[in-house]
């Protein structure tokens, strides 16, 4: 089997042209193929090109002779199954704790279960049905439910979301293809195997997480909802785990426990802190949400093409250093989508962006934020970027004037720094309302004076980007974790034996694709520390695999 890439073909080509261009570049035609990547190249808008890579079947001599060609878009295809690195012998009777049921916890689940380890996975918040009734009963009737909201509750902080699945991992062991085909075996479309920039949507996303569900707990493996770890039970001479305290005050003995409480699990690192896990602060961003007319961003980036079927609602990244040293970048766009409240703490108001498979929506929406290090947290010790975030997010409440409002501004009156009275052509989608004020109250001076200088600069890439009526809301302070808890390569904390941290809260992933990868790795590691068998060193792991997702 042979990979063929860069496989480049006018927009709207007619359907054989695909196998045309693949046999000419092979020198002849393959008996077989099967579509492995598509996505397009918009740099010019006149021409924008579908661009494909395939796995082509040849019989032998034909593939040397294509192989002899010497090109590079050419090559053996690599094998992309996905292999186990360990199963429970028959009767095995110790089980793995897994703390989330975001994407990493997840996929932990799923592998341990898979391997026949019969995970027993504690969730504070509800099963995603109730749950979704619970995150709307904020967006409609201004009531949060602490336990059960955007951020926490069966299928974590990406369940509610634009389901984008793409990541900027570095995936030699092609992890995340193990992801997206146990996404696809659970009901997602089978497209998001080979588009560029798959998504799933939100009201897919809960099918999907219910389907992953029920293959674990078909596995063997056993779901705690409304079950909060509390405390880890250590022991006193080795600080090694020995069991989890749960909400319910019973104890869950336990030596080997995952942990994937996302990034909104304050009460849970704060615990961790007490307890000595070492943990550290590090950066993350914090920023706005910007909210256009798709058909802005549509027209600016696809031209004559705009709404294509195959092309669906533009995108954009963008990217600015400013003159006082900070960047300022696009976070988690979601086209055809809406701005969302997702604070999961009373008194604060915190943005985010979802939208449906259809992206159908008015509006685009994307985060506009700048890069924040701990030097800018105004504390010390691993909480401090906490303390900052809530910081920001109690005065955007207050801004927004109370019940969960949030704080608005048009582009033009942030950029002359005075205050909305009003808003103008572009409606702001963020539920449970909205109130025009001036922004700069909810940032930090440096913060406004970056996004002040970069807006302009946006405007050249994109036309319309800076419109005076664009709509900002204010604040996004939740774009990946404040905090690191640590971990050696074989995923373990260095100080607290059979603690495994993982995923987006612990620092080592960011975005639903990358935070499932992480989980899958996490359970390779627990699975073989369980067995006590050796983890290969290509699967070691304790470095970040990404924390941005577009
Ligand atoms: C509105 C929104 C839109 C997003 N859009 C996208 C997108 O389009 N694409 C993308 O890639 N990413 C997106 N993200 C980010 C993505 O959702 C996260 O990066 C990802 O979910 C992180 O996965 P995780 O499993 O590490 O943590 P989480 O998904 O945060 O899951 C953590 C889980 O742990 C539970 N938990 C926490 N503490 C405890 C405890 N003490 N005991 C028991 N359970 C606990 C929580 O209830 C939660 O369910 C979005 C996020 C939000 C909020």
């Amino acid at each position: 089997m042979l990979r063929v890439t860069e496989l480049r073909l006018p927009l709207d080509h007619p359907p054989e042209a695909l196998e045309e261009a693949l046999a000419e570049r092979l020198g002849s035609r393959p008996f077989a193929w099967q579509l492995i990547r598509r996505g397009h190249d918009a740099r010019n808008r006149r021409d924008i090109r579908l661009v494909y890579t395939v796995d082509a079947a040849l019989d032998e001599a034909a593939e040397a002779r294509a192989l002899a060609r010497g090109d590079p878009r050419i090559r053996p295809a690599p094998d992309m199954r996905y292999r186990y690195i360990a199963r429970a012998p028959e009767g095995f009777a110790e089980r793995p704790v897994v703390v989330g049921t975001g994407p990493c916890g997840l996929f932990a689940a799923l592998l341990l279960a898979q391997m026949g380890f019969r995970p027993i996975i504690l969730e504070r918040g509800q099963p995603v049905r109730v749950r979704t009734r619970d995150t709307w009963g904020l967006w409609r009737r201004h009531e949060l439910k602490p336990e059960s909201n955007v951020q926490f509750g069966e299928g974590g902080a990406g369940t509610f979301s634009d389901g984008k699945l793409y990541s900027q991992i570095r995936d030699p062991l092609l992890h995340g293809r193990k992801v997206l085909t146990e996404f696809v075996k659970a009901g997602a479309p089978e497209e998001i195997l080979y588009l560029a920039k798959p998504h799933i949507g939100t009201f897919r996303l809960v099918t999907v997480v219910e389907n992953l569900r029920a293959e674990i707990e078909g596995l063997g493996g056993e779901y705690r909802f409304g079950t909060r770890l509390e405390e880890l039970v250590l022991d006193p001479a080795t600080r090694a785990v020995r069991g989890a305290r749960l909400s319910d005050g019973s104890l869950l003995p336990c030596r080997f426990l995952i942990l994937a409480p996302g990034h909104s699990a304050r009460d849970t690192f704060a615990m961790l802190h007490a307890l000595g896990v070492a943990m550290h602060a590090k950066p993350f961003s914090i920023g706005l949400r910007i909210e256009h007319p798709q058909s802005v961003i549509d027209a600016a980036r696809f031209g004559r093409f705009a709404r294509h079927p195959l092309l669906g609602a533009a995108d954009y990244k963008l990217v600015h250093h400013a003159s006082n040293g900070r960047s300022v970048y696009s976070f988690c766009m979601c086209p055809g989508g809406r701005v969302v409240a997702a604070t999961s703490e009373e008194g604060q108001v915190v943005t985010n962006g979802m939208s449906q498979y259809s992206r159908a929506e008015f509006n685009a929406n994307a985060a506009l934020v700048v890069g924040v290090e701990p030097r800018d947290f105004g504390g010390e010790g691993p909480l401090a970027g906490i303390a900052f975030q809530r910081h920001w997010e109690r005065l955007a409440f207050e801004a927004g004037g109370g019940a969960y409002r949030a704080p608005v501004q048009r582009v033009e009156d942030f950029l002359a720094g005075r205050p909305s009275t009003a808003l103008g052509s572009v409606t702001a989608s963020y539920k449970p309302g909205v109130t025009p004020t001036d922004l700069s109250r909810c940032l930090p001076d440096y913060a406004v004076a970056a996004l002040r200088e970069a807006l302009p600069r946006f405007g050249r890439q994109i036309p319309g980007f800076d419109m005076p009526d664009a709509v900002l809301t204010g604040v996004e302070t939740r774009t990946s974790s404040p905090l690191r808890i640590d971990r050696t390569d074989l995923c373990e904390s260095p100080n607290t034996p059979g603690l495994f941290p993982a995923g987006e809260g612990a620092g080592y992933a960011g975005g639903i694709l990358s935070a499932a990868v992480d989980g899958i790795r996490v359970a390779e590691a627990v699975a073989c520390a369980m067995l006590g068998q050796e983890l290969p060193p290509e699967r070691r792991r304790h470095g970040v695999i990404s924390e941005g997702w577009g």
